[in-house]
C-alpha cells in the first residue's frame, strides 16, 4: 500500500504547521507510508481479534486456532502454536497455564490483567532481581507465589500487599537524547526508590 501524492503533500503540510518540521517530498513519502503501514497492521490485528471473539459464541469454552502461526502465552510468555494453544475469553494460553486455570491455581483474568500481578520477568524489569533471588524470597515466605504445572510463577499483588507496590508507581519515562532519538528510563533511574516504594517490603531486597 502506498499513499497518494495528495496525502503525502498533506502529511508535509501537517508536519510543518504542527511541529515546525519541514520534510522533503521523499522523506514525507517514506514517513507517511511507514505510519500508514503501522495503522494498517493495527487494523488487521483488530479485525483478527474480532473474528476470534466472534467464534467464541460457537465455542464458549474456547478453542485452538490451528492456523500454523506462532503466538505467545498471555501468562508465561512461551511461544505456542496450533494444538499447544487454548484461546478463550481471557486470551491465548499454553496448555500448562490453561490447566492451572482449570485447576483454579490461578484465575483466567491473570491472562489479560497484567497490572494485577508480577511475573519473574517483572522482577528483573522493575527491580533488577534475578529469578534465583526471587525464588529464595518465596522459600523464605517473603513472597507468596502461585506456581503453574509449567513452573510459571504468578505473584498476585493482592496476596503480597505489604511487599509489592502497584505497578502504577513504577512507570518508566521516555527522554529525548537527540533530535530523533529517545531512550526509556526506568522508574528507579529518575526517582529515589527509598521514597517511591518506602511502604513496601521489597525495597529491603533491592540493590540499586
Ligand atoms: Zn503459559
Amino acid at each position: 500500500m502506498s499513499l497518494s501524492e495528495k496525502s503525502i503533500k498533506e502529511f508535509q503540510r501537517i508536519f510543518k504547521e504542527k511541529y515546525g518540521k519541514e520534510y522533503t517530498y521523499d522523506e514525507a513519502e517514506e514517513a507517511g507510508n511507514n505510519l500508514a503501514g503501522f495503522y494498517l497492521l493495527l487494523y488487521k490485528f483488530h479485525i483478527e481479534d474480532l473474528k476470534k471473539q466472534e467464534k467464541l459464541k460457537e465455542f464458549p469454552k474456547g478453542y485452538s486456532f490451528m492456523d500454523g502461526k506462532v503466538y505467545n502465552c498471555g501468562i508465561c510468555g512461551n511461544r505456542i502454536q496450533d494444538e499447544q494453544l487454548w484461546y478463550d475469553k481471557w486470551g491465548s494460553k499454553c496448555l500448562p497455564c490453561q490447566e492451572a486455570i482449570n485447576k483454579k491455581i490461578i484465575s483466567g483474568s491473570v491472562c489479560n490483567n497484567h497490572d494485577s500481578w508480577y511475573s519473574m520477568f517483572d522482577f528483573e524489569h522493575y527491580f533488577k532481581l534475578k529469578s534465583v533471588t526471587v525464588r529464595s524470597l518465596v522459600k523464605k515466605g517473603v513472597l507468596k507465589a502461585r506456581i503453574t504445572g509449567g513452573r510459571c510463577y504468578v505473584f498476585l499483588i493482592k496476596e503480597n500487599k505489604d511487599t509489592l507496590p502497584p505497578k502504577s508507581l513504577l512507570q518508566s519515562r521516555s527522554i529525548q537524547i537527540s533530535e530523533d532519538t529517545f531512550r526509556m528510563e526506568q522508574w528507579y533511574e529518575f526517582q529515589n526508590p527509598s521514597e517511591v516504594i518506602k511502604n513496601y517490603k521489597i525495597l529491603q531486597y533491592l540493590s540499586f
